[in-house]
């Protein structure tokens, strides 16, 4: 099991208010799966991917990653796990606009101290994979949005993670761009990479192999697809 949620449970305090966000979610997947979350706006999706991506902690319940208990982990503990097991994608890239292709890629290599001629070799094969070895010495301005979206899965996928999280990946692309980035994430996960992609879109949640739905931060599954 990549991923196992249990009674999660997140609440956020405004002030003196507590908000309650995610009720109850529970939620598995095993090794090798493509999952789509679908929701509308203000449901709760972003809320979960950030507890998945061991970026926030649940207020109340369980989460293992990989196996590991990640409720009662450190900070040091998280940003390792980040680092070595998750690979991200977000609907605005979140790429450094004055680094040129090559450097976003080598990024996390850098945190994972990686030494800098693999770091080089490994983000140039990370940017080969996604068709962009033609563009590793420019800059995110000097690319187009499919491209730039490219360029933050070869970020996502350099340290070949185990799971790989996506919020609205497709969100700020063309259809073409979009369709682009389906493909590698079909790719990817014929390879064993585990996919999350959170998405609003029924047509990009189609090429996930299950898809759950979440509403006002309950969690429902919709259907499994034989
Ligand atoms: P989605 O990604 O599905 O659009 P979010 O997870 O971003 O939804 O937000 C879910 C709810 O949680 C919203 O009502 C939002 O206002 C609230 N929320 C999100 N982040 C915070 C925060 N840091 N503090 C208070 N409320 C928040
Ligand atoms: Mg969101």
């Amino acid at each position: 099991m990549i991923l196992e949620l249990k009674g999660i449970y997140k609440n956020y305090q405004q002030g003196k208010i507590t908000v309650p966000v995610l009720k109850d979610v529970n939620f598995s997947m095993e090794e090798g799966e493509y999952v789509a979350i679908m929701g509308p706006s203000g449901s709760g999706k972003s809320t979960l991917m950030n507890i998945i991506g061991c970026l926030d902690k649940a207020t109340e319940g369980s989460f293992k990653l990989d196996g590991m208990d990640m409720q009662n982990c450190s900070e040091n503990e998280m940003s390792d796990i980040r680092l070595h097991k998750i690979g991200f994608v977000f609907q605005s890239f979140h790429l450094l606009p004055r680094q040129s292709a090559l450097s976003n890629v080598e990024m996390p290599l850098n945190y994972a101290r990686v030494p800098k001629k693999e770091r080089r070799a490994k983000a140039l094969k990370a940017l080969e994979r996604v068709g962009l070895s033609d563009r590793v010495d420019f800059r995110p301005n000097q690319l187009s949005g499919g491209q730039m979206q490219r360029v933050a899965i070869a970020r996502a996928i350099v340290n070949s993670p185990k799971l790989l999280l996506a919020d609205e990946p497709t969100g700020a692309l063309d259809s073409k761009s979009g369709a682009q980035v389906m493909e590698l994430f079909k790719a990817l996960n014929d390879e064993g990479v585990s996919v999350l992609m959170i998405t609003h879109d029924p047509e990009i949640a189609a090429h996930a192999k299950r898809v759950v739905m979440i509403r006002d931060g309950e969690l429902k599954e919709k259907e499994v697809k034989p």
